[in-house]
């Protein structure tokens, strides 16, 4: 259902395989740089023939690896990093009578509908840029730096299971000076599968290589991004930890799970009850907003995802032929979530270390200029045409 918003859709994915196979049979003197969105740890799995729900993180990094990548950073790093800026942009609103509900802004689909759809809510978008649009930031911005390649001579492709990725990637606001773009090629995770075939690389047998550092530590809270509800239970771990001074009572947040069309809940902020809803599908995202016009629903912050089940339902997944494969999926990125040591973003050190050695503080000069972005109204400009 995401094809509708999703301009290089889900109905003709728009491969760049031969593109990425060429390039990495050939980098002529480029540094190739991957990164892995939370869902394809479990998805690419059913791509080799493993069960729906099997973890493959460890040997989706040695196959990137064996293709040729030079460095293989965490989506997930950026998802904690995304928690950081939003948690923060969502307590400040709250503070400052900013504008409510907030909404969460990593969903490209989403984005895209609100843009041409809905143009006066882009004020209640948070300003914080997909994990993607962060991270490949990150790379071309601050470690290409650090390592004193220039930025030209870095390609970032990055693993996504989503096909709206690719028309996010080509943003305006998401270009170097040059105007060439921060993420260079996106693949799905379908697409990588299919790359990794082409390479007869043998990806059941591979063993499991970590993720590079230091854009490749992550949290139990990133990785539940795949899933529905992922979002808002890790800005809720995160944000009422550092609102209240105290950790939520139960790191998994079972109100904000599960395939429930529209989730809401409501949690007791020092007294303020926060109002917070979830909502999946692009059906039922027109149902909420319908009815949030009609004054019906009065939240402080919804997270929106355009496929059913969020991100482990996108339309660059596997075409599974198990009926309860989103189920299976969900479990394993739970399953991931609760077997890490660190499950709140604030507490992964690589985060903490960013803060301290670049960024300052969430929603800081520098934050603002690598991890934030703008929305413009396209219905008026389509309607101009
Ligand atoms: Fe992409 Fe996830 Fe949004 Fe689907 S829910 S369009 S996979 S970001």
């Amino acid at each position: 259902q995401c094809s509708f918003y999703c301009p290089v859709g889900a109905i003709t994915e728009n491969s760049s395989v031969k593109e990425v196979n060429d390039l990495l049979h050939d980098k002529k003197q480029k540094v190739v740089v991957f990164q892995t969105a939370p869902a394809t740890r479990v998805a690419i799995s059913e791509e080799f023939g493993f069960e729906p729900g099997t973890i493959s993180t460890g040997r989706l990094v040695t196959a990137l690896k064996r293709l040729g990548a030079d460095y293989v950073f965490d989506t997930n790093f950026t998802a904690d990093l995304t928690i950081m800026e939003e948690g923060s942009e969502l307590l400040d609103r709250i503070k400052n009578n900013g504008v409510l509900p907030m909404f969460t802004s990593c969903c490209p689909a989403w984005i895209n509908l609100v843009e041409q759809s809905y143009p006066e809510l882009i004020p209640n978008l948070s300003s914080a840029r997909s994990p993607q649009g962060m991270l490949s930031s990150l790379i071309k911005r601050y470690w290409a730096k650090k390592k004193q390649i220039h930025e030209k001579n870095v390609v970032v492709i990055s693993v996504m299971p989503c096909t709206a990725k690719k028309d996010e990637a080509k943003r305006k606001q998401l270009t170097l000076d040059d105007g060439s773009q921060e993420t260079d090629y996106v693949l799905t995770t379908r697409e990588l599968g299919k790359l990794i075939k082409l390479n007869s690389i043998s990806f059941a047998s591979l063993p499991e290589t970590p993720h590079d550092n230091p854009l490749g530590e992550s949290t139990g809270a990133a990785v539940i991004f795949a899933n529905t509800g992922g979002v808002m239970e890790a800005a809720l771990r995160t944000a009422y930890e550092l609102g209240t001074g105290k950790p939520l009572p139960t790191l998994d947040f079972q109100p904000v799970r599960g395939f429930t069309a529209i989730k809401e809940a409501d949690i007791d902020f020092n007294g303020i009850q926060l109002k917070v809803a979830v909502v999946h599908g692009a059906v039922n995202i027109h149902e909420y907003i319908k009815k949030m016009k009609a004054g019906l629903f009065k939240h402080h912050f919804v997270e929106f995802m355009v496929c059913k089940g969020g991100c482990i339902g996108g339309g660059g997944e596997p075409k599974s032929i198990s009926d309860d494969y989103l189920l299976k999926r969900m479990q394993g990125v739970y399953k991931i979530d609760n077997i890490l040591g660190v499950r709140k973003s604030h507490e992964n050190p690589s985060v903490q270390a960013l803060y301290k050695d670049f960024l300052q503080k969430p929603l800081s000069h520098t934050s603002h200029k690598l991890l934030h972005t703008h929305y413009e109204d396209r219905k008026k400009k389509n309607e101009k045409k």
